[in-house]
């Protein structure tokens, strides 16, 4: 999903993108490519856990996990001049259900003991900057992907019609 302003404009629209759609090889290229097509200057990772499981090995560190010096996600968007920001409170707390209750009860309650209600502050003060946001998930389909839930809510709480989700992928 991206996400994009300015917002004084009433065709802004915001986007998102899981970049399980593509294969291994073809990931980190596919991603900053579609990224760069949609002119999107701020990806906002809303993985629970950007980094690899593991230090090493087949869960080992990749070019879309989040990892320290020159290397990794951050690093790689930097070198085509996308922003990166980990928006840990807008994981999913329960990766495990498909119906995401424990996400929409948090969203419905509203309080901000919450993290996703934080996290969409946030999103909202980055989304009414100059910046075209995009919102990362791993997931390759939107429809079932927690990215879209907070695109949406983002959008109801505090856009209404002057903000537009859609997915990229
Ligand atoms: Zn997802």
């Amino acid at each position: 999903m991206v996400i994009s302003g300015p917002f004084a404009v009433s065709q802004s629209r915001p986007d998102t993108i899981g970049y399980s759609r593509w294969a291994p090889a073809a990931r980190l290229k596919g991603l900053l490519e579609t990224l760069q097509a949609h002119d999107v200057s701020l990806l906002v990772d809303t993985r629970l856990q950007p980094c690899s499981s593991q230090l090493k090995g087949r869960y080992g560190p990749k070019d879309w996990t989040l990892q320290s010096g020159a290397a990794g996600l951050a690093h790689h968007l930097g070198r085509i001049g996308v922003e990166y920001l980990w928006l840990s409170e807008l994981g999913n707390p329960q990766r495990h259900d498909p119906d995401m209750a424990v996400l929409r009860a948090h969203l419905e309650d509203g309080g901000m003991r919450w993290p996703v209600n934080r996290g969409l502050e946030l999103l909202r003060g980055r989304i009414e900057g100059d910046d075209v946001v995009c919102l990362l998930c791993t997931c390759r389909d939107a429809a079932t992907c927690h990215r879209t839930v907070i695109g949406e809510a983002v959008r109801a709480r505090y856009f209404g019609e002057r903000l537009d989700v859609r997915s990229l992928t």
